[in-house]
């Protein structure tokens, strides 16, 4: 094959493996192995002296794991690339092995939750300090930027709100101030979005949602400068959130399809986000290639499709978002996203429930609102469900 030619990354989802082994298999091998064998005394202590990069232990490197890690690292367009065993092991490692005590990490303030909890409840315990900034103040994040600020951290679109954050602009404040700029593209895939393209150091993945594609395994992955993906790797190997090989399997045969899933998954999202934008029992209706959209011009600049999530909010708040749960007949009501199967959920009586009224406000979790994961079911099904279930809500 000619070496110069760009692969398309759909052919690079499909056809990077490990070496083929002489069994000549054709779909891709599973090392299921904790530790691998040395032929002599002195080829194990050379691969403890680092001297070769033969696989020791699976909590370090394993081959498996490695394919998947570097087929993200390939389609992200970044240098390196390390699995872990979920994307909030992901993003934890890459805030331990890159921050110290004393430093000031700059983040979005509409993020996963799992993400908000490290950021403002155990981080600060080791001395790390945080400002949370909005998407639509970007123009004021540099305000924020102290001579102690290392990284600036964000997701876009963003978990549950959708809020799009201009990838442009975040990455040139993180250039001109020397941050580490490091961005969860969980819900973007890097078939719709390329952080990387923007000056992204470091791009996280949480593969439980879109890539695993069918809610089987959690994993995780980070791709990024290789020093920094190194660091990280360090801190990995001694800590041990390592993904298990079957768990890489899996996810890696996942990326084999990733394309085509994420095209249909945001043409069915933007048919139903269409259906119900102006439905009557709607206060509002969210969806990123929606002109109605806040973000809609960055989001036409940065993405390629809008994604599978679309979020509204119910009229009659918390007890009608119930009702309307509780209808459902398709759809699944489930703690995930990303599935092959459309799954609804409502924040403020599951996710964000132990927070207050106020708190909730303030992160942008009112109590009407859905997020709708749309699945790949007939988009004509998705749409009679929801809309049967919203006439008894
Ligand atoms: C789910 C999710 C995570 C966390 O991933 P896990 O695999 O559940 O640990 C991180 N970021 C975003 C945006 C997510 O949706």
């Amino acid at each position: 094959m000619d070496n110069t030619r760009k692969l398309h990354p759909s052919t690079i989802a499909v056809r990077t493996q490990t070496e083929r082994t002489n069994q000549m298999e054709h779909s891709t091998p599973v090392f299921l192995t904790s530790s691998f064998a040395f032929e002599s005394a002195e080829a194990m202590r050379a691969a403890f002296a680092d001297e070769t990069d033969d696989n020791i232990y699976s909590r370090y490197s394993n081959p498996t794991v490695d394919e998947f890690a570097h087929k993200i690292a390939l389609l992200e367009k970044c240098e390196a690339g390390f699995a872990t065993a979920s994307g909030m092991a992901a993003i934890f490692s890459s805030f331990m092995a890159l921050l110290k005590t004393g430093d000031h990490l700059l983040c979005c303030r509409s993020m996963f939750g799992g993400t908000n909890t490290v950021v403002t409840k155990f981080l600060p315990r080791f001395g790390i300090e945080y400002t949370l900034v909005g998407a639509a103040d970007i123009d004021n994040w540099e305000a924020h930027i102290k001579p102690n600020t290392k990284m600036l951290f964000l997701e876009t679109p963003t978990n549950p709100q959708l809020e799009i954050i201009d990838l442009k602009k975040a990455g040139a404040i993180a250039q001109k101030h020397g941050l580490i700029f490091n961005v969860d593209n969980c819900f973007a895939t890097p078939f719709l979005q390329t952080p990387a393209d923007f000056g992204a150091d470091l791009v996280i993945h949480s593969a439980t949602k879109w890539i695993d594609g069918q809610g089987r395994v959690l994993g995780g992955a980070v791709a990024g400068r290789k020093e920094l993906v190194h660091d990280i790797y360090l801190f990995c190997r001694n800590s041990g959130p390592a993904l298990s090989p079957f768990n890489a399997w899996v996810l890696s045969k996942s990326l084999e399809t990733l394309g085509v899933r994420i095209q249909r998954h945001s043409e069915n999202a933007l048919t139903v986000a269409k259906h119900f934008e102006n439905h009557p029992r709607l206060e509002w209706l969210k969806y990123p290639f929606l002109p109605s959209h806040p973000q809609y011009d960055i989001a036409q600049k940065q993405m390629l499709a809008g994604g599978g999530i679309v979020c509204f909010e119910i009229k009659g708040g918390l007890e009608s978002g119930r009702r309307f749960m509780d209808n459902l007949q398709i759809l699944s009501l489930t703690p995930n996203l990303g599935d092959s199967r459309s799954i609804a959920s409502h924040p403020a009586s599951t996710t964000h429930s132990k927070l207050s009224e106020e708190e909730r406000q303030k992160v942008g979790i009112t109590p009407g609102l859905i997020r709708i994961s749309v699945g790949l079911e007939h988009v004509d099904d998705i749409i009679y469900d929801i809309e049967q279930a919203l006439e008894k809500a």
